[in-house]
């Protein structure tokens, strides 16, 4: 459960899956730049908030997702990644994230094996998602 000082950082609209609840839809608005991520997080430690939570749409598509990690632990605040997990499929990504500082990592099941594949209109995405846990 999450603490009511956690703040939601939503990085990105963009995501690899396509899910049938998905809130986003087709929704297109430009990511959030690095610098200005970092303003927030500051803005989150000026104001005593002790959590960052990154999301999107997906927020591991981001480039800079390491970076705004290793710099959210700079300012003391604990980093939530919230995501639906196919990325920690590639080697060392997970890895990467938690050695910046990530203190949880979340991942989304929508079902088991087809049905989760079913529901994020993608054939491995199921597959992806167990080979990263
Ligand atoms: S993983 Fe999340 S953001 Fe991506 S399509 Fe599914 S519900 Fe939307």
């Amino acid at each position: 459960m999450r603490d009511p000082n956690d703040t939601i950082l939503l990085l990105s609209l963009r995501c690899n899956n396509n899910c049938r609840m998905c809130a986003i839809g087709d929704e297109s608005i430009k990511d959030i730049s690095t610098s200005d991520a970092k303003k927030l997080i500051l803005d989150f430690k000026k104001r005593g908030l002790d959590t960052v939570c990154f999301t999107g749409g997906e927020c591991t598509l981001r480039k800079d997702l390491e970076e705004l990690v290793g710099y959210a632990k700079a300012q003391d605040l604990k980093a939530y990644i919230d995501s639906n997990g196919r990325n920690y499929s590639s080697s060392n990504f997970s890895e990467k994230l938690l050695k910046a500082g990530a203190t949880d990592l979340s991942i989304t099941f929508l079902g088991v094996g087809k049905v989760h594949n079913y529901m994020a209109r993608r054939p491995h995405a199921y597959a992806e998602v167990i080979k990263g846990v």
